[in-house]
């Protein structure tokens, strides 16, 4: 049985630069699970399948052709032998990706996928409802939130930094409309583990989130 810390929460809550830092403090493996969901909805705009179309998505998702190469530089995200991992990061994919998250059967098709990423010595996975559906018996599970403005304003100082010149209020309404859907679909809905530690990181460093983090995992 191999330890598994879960930390799950809405977009833009920190969660991506938390969970990569416990993985590498611990050195453990790690899972991005939207990752996943990016890819697919990539792969179904290269396959030309609808992103509402669950009988053209399930034998999409469930065979999948996608490989995560990490390096010291980080990871590599190979889609049918072709590197996307710049494409699956931009906000039309982010968006796609959780039309595809929505539906029953693509969940389904991935549960095996994600959990096969669980081996020794431990894996760090990141997501919606890791905690909740794909390792309910994670040894520590977290549940990262900051507000709707706090996400935004991140998001903001990080496409700024790419010299992207977007509306804050354009985010914040982008912010709002994805929190509706990943809480409001029927399977998996964004919440917290009845047994997750509820970590708010609005207002905090990302060195803070991860010392509140540590000490509850280490509790
Ligand atoms: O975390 P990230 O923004 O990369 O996820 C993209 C989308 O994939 C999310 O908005 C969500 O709809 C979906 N997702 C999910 N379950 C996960 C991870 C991501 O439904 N475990």
């Amino acid at each position: 049985n191999v330890p598994i810390i879960t930390v799950d929460g809405p977009s833009g809550a920190g969660k991506g630069t938390l969970s990569a830092k416990l993985a590498f403090s611990y050195k453990w493996h790690f899972l991005d699970s939207g990752a996943i969901y990016r890819v697919l909805a990539v792969a179904a705009l290269h396959h030309g399948i609808e992103l509402d179309d669950q009988t053209g998505l399930s034998p999409l998702a469930s065979g999948l052709d996608v490989t995560f190469e990490s390096s010291d530089i980080g990871t590599r995200v190979i889609l049918e032998g072709e590197d996307v991992t710049e494409d699956i990061r931009n906000e039309v994919i982010g968006n796609a990706a959780s039309k595809v998250a929505a539906i029953p059967l693509v969940r389904e098709a991935l549960l095996r996928r994600q959990r096969s990423f669980a081996e020794t010595p431990g894996l760090v996975a990141d997501g919606r409802d890791m905690g909740t559906v794909v390792f309910p018996s994670a040894v520590a599970k977290i549940y990262l939130t900051a507000s709707p403005e706090a996400r935004a304003q991140r998001r903001f100082e990080e496409l700024k930094a790419k010299g992207l010149d977007v509306k804050i209020s354009r985010l914040l309404e982008d912010i709002k409309a994805r929190d509706a859907r990943d809480a409001g679909r029927s399977t998996a809905p964004l919440r917290a583990a009845e047994d997750a530690y509820e970590l708010d990181s609005t207002g905090l460093s990302v060195i803070q989130v991860f010392e509140k983090a540590k000490q509850f995992i280490d509790s």
